[in-house]
């Protein structure tokens, strides 16, 4: 009984499969760089219908040397703030300034609307970021948007491995797309990050950023401000092993979520984040809103302690115009960031979940809004 926020999925034949690679990098001695890396670019390109990949230390690292090949110095970069700090993160290591904008409370991602507000003379890149793994289907007017003004737009597709719009996979909308291979999400390599794109220059500059700006494995002419963001063999192969697994967890992911909508429809006040026509989610977070008023930290202890049933963090609970750290870049306000980050909750999604996990949660979710909402 009880339902975890997050569980990490390796079942025994995966374990075994990544045993076996690993005694094999060990006994070669080829530990960065190697087979492994490219055999987990060649199944993730082809897995996304992307052209090349590139695969880095981690998603932030991807971000950044998307956002340096791009050429962001000194210059603006649209970002929304609702996103992880590291996708803001990313645009000040490259030397951008990140520029926040506000969201579609639809699918808390850029609108061309809230782009449009967003947009300065000096603007040099959009980030669009898939929240939870949902594609706002506004994806093509956005991309239009950029193209008229001759501005490149990078996803942080982070969170969407596998997740589509109209049949396209996340990470081939613009000039390239960073993934994280964090322990939460969907696959993971225990750490590290892909950089997906359709220009053979991008992955050139990208293959030289990873590998401290050399411009070859073999020589030590730097030719970047690169750094030590290469993926180790070893976390390489876990990807790998974890990647075949992506189309099963999506499914089972999907599966989850559709008996979410089901229940929450019957919940007064509380609105789940759908999915609009044609998009397909990988569901890496359930998101729900909470009535107005509703205190968040009360129902996620009462769903925890009277019924055992643990939610993840948000995505994400405070907007990046909100964060400390970012204060310099503070700008607004930003009223839907502020009332869709205040409101929400990600109900837990496993890709081994059950239907009686599915059910507890269901029963907990219904029992708790029932009390709060009277
Ligand atoms: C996880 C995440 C990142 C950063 O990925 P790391 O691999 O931890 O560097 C960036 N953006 C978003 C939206 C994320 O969720």
């Amino acid at each position: 009984m009880g339902v975890p926020a997050a569980r990490i999925v390796f079942d025994e034949s995966d374990r075994e499969a990544v045993a076996e690679a690993v005694t094999e990098i060990l006994a070669t001695g080829a530990l960065t760089l190697g087979p492994w890396t490219e055999r987990f670019e060649q199944a993730f390109a082809a897995e996304h219908g992307a052209s090349h990949a590139v695969a880095v230390a981690s998603g932030t690292a991807a971000l950044e040397i998307v956002l340096r090949t791009v050429g962001v110095r000194d210059r603006d970069v649209v970002v929304p703030a609702v996103t992880f700090y590291a996708t803001a993160g990313a645009i000040v290591h490259a030397g951008g300034r990140p520029v926040l904008a506000d969201v579609d409370p639809a699918t808390l991602a850029l609108s061309p609307e809230t782009l449009e507000a967003a947009l300065t003379p000096d603007t040099a890149a959009v980030v669009l970021v898939h929240i939870g793994g949902l594609i706002t289907p506004d994806v093509d007017a956005l991309r239009a948007i950029c193209d008229r003004r001759g501005v490149p737009l990078v996803e942080d597709a982070a969170h969407a491995h596998g997740s589509s719009f109209a049949g396209r996979a996340a990470g081939t909308f613009g000039l390239a797309g960073a993934f994280s291979f964090y322990p939460t999400k969907v696959t993971t390599s225990g750490e590290g990050g892909m950089i997906l794109t359709e220009s053979a220059e991008l992955r050139d500059e990208a293959r030289i950023y990873r590998d401290q700006g050399k411009g070859s494995f073999t020589t030590n002419h730097h030719v970047r401000f690169g750094a030590s963001w290469r993926l180790s063999e070893l976390n390489a192969a876990v990807g790998t092993v974890h990647l075949r697994r992506l189309k099963e967890f999506v499914e089972t992911r999907r599966r989850v979520a559709r008996q979410y909508d089901a229940a929450l429809a019957g919940l007064d006040g509380v609105r789940p984040v759908t999915e609009p026509a044609g998009v397909r989610s990988n569901y890496y977070k359930y998101v729900a809103l909470l009535p107005p008023g509703v205190d968040r930290a009360a129902f996620k202890r009462a769903m925890a302690e009277d019924h055992g049933v643990r939610l993840s963090g948000e995505v994400y609970d405070l907007p990046l115009h909100l964060q400390p750290v970012l204060a310099d870049h503070r700008r607004g306000p930003l009223p839907v960031a502020e009332d869709v980050c205040a409101r929400q909750i990600c109900l837990p999604v496993h890709s081994d979940m059950t239907d009686d996990e599915t059910d507890e949660v269901i029963r907990a979710v219904t029992a708790v809004h029932r009390r709060v909402t009277g």
